[in-house]
């Protein structure tokens, strides 16, 4: 029967997912793992968010609220007055922008190496995808961008990216926004862990998503929240085209909640900043200068493959660059744990 399969899912690898705690525990012996592959925050969500959400739980004999309002209410008080769409996940809300704006057959590009699942949920869609390699030092060409997405409805820019971690400068996007032909889909996941705030080019350019994700600096990664910064014209349009309740209510719920405990992420963020510049100067690697959780190490002449097994047998899940497209064999990224986690991975590279 697995000729009943489409092709793009017979063919491609799809996601990839980290190692699980419990086998490299089991595997090699140890009580508890650092868990540093999936860009997530160490701590948990805000009691605020808990609370929220536990609330919500006793209604859930009713749909969810489709437009999730009291969220969008929740986004404007923390980001002032724009207009916000969510759902499932950045994930989520990057399949329903793809179906918005794309029939199947057209152009979707990206800029490169990057987060996989533009490049899958485009696929999926039947679209045919573009990818615009970076600069060597990963960089984004600004012109080369535009000329190679020429044609293309929607483009895909991640900044901070993913895995490299750099962002692409406020006049560079506006360069791409200014000459691009199709919808540019602005991925700020890492964002909160940068200096740099792109939200003011929603006023000025209608051809600009800006997403955005609950589960990074708010820690709710296992509640699946997205959300996005989108234009007015194409609000209704997104709403048509989006799964019926796709966001759950104890998830929206939690988000709203998140949202207005900015301790916590304040305290994140610090502890991030702190541990990005001590991976910068005692790795014994060439660490990428990073503006989000994460970092991107070379680990040559090593491959990523090779050090994330050696990690693994030292108690530590990292993740290999390796299934990257357009990224060599030799790296890994490493997102920052709490500081036990991050100690045990120091002392483990260190060995390498
Ligand atoms: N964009 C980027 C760049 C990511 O790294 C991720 C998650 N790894 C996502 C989007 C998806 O985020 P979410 O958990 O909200 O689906």
């Amino acid at each position: 029967m697995r000729r009943l399969v489409r092709a793009c899912y017979t063919g491609a690898s799809g996601y990839s997912y980290a190692k699980k705690a419990g086998d490299v525990a089991r595997e090699h012996g140890f009580d508890r793992v650092a868990l540093l592959a999936s860009n997530e925050n160490p701590r948990p969500p805000s009691p605020a968010a808990i609370e929220a959400a536990t609330a919500a739980l006793r209604e859930t004999n009713r749909y969810p609220d489709e437009r999730a309002s009291a969220l969008v209410e929740a986004l404007r008080r923390y980001h002032g007055d724009y207009r916000f769409v969510a759902g499932a996940g950045m994930d989520g809300v990057i399949e329903t922008v793809i179906r918005t704006i794309v029939e199947p057959g057209e152009t979707v590009a990206a800029s490169t190496p990057t987060f996989s699942f533009y490049g899958i949920a485009a696929a999926a869609h039947g679209a045919q995808v573009v990818n615009v390699p970076r600069r060597d030092d990963f960089s984004v060409d600004p012109a080369a961008f535009v000329e190679a997405s020429r044609g293309a409805k929607l483009a895909f820019l991640c900044t901070p990216n993913n895995p490299t971690g750099n962002s692409v400068p406020l006049e560079d996007v506006e360069t791409i926004l200014e000459e691009m032909d199709g919808l540019l889909f602005l991925d700020n996941a890492y964002v909160d862990f940068a200096d740099i705030d792109y939200r003011p080019l929603m006023r000025r350019y209608e051809n600009l998503v800006i997403g955005r994700t609950m589960s990074k600096i708010f820690a709710l990664a296992g509640l699946r929240v997205g959300y996005a910064f989108v234009p007015t014209w194409l609000e209704p349009f997104y709403q048509r085209a989006a799964t019926p309740f796709a966001l759950n209510a104890v998830s929206a719920a939690a988000a709203a909640g998140a949202l207005a405990d900015t301790d916590q992420v304040r305290g994140t963020l610090d502890h991030v900043r702190e541990w990005r510049r001590r991976f910068l100067e005692e790795v014994p690697f060439r660490v990428y200068s990073s503006d989000a959780n994460f970092v991107m190490i070379d680990v040559e002449p090593h491959t990523g493959d090779e050090v994330t097994e050696r990690l693994a047998a030292e108690g530590v899940i990292v993740r290999s660059c390796t299934s990257f497209p357009g990224l060599g064999n030799h790296y890994i990224r490493v997102c920052i744990g709490e500081d036990w986690e991050n100690i045990r991975f120091l002392e483990a590279i260190t060995k390498i």
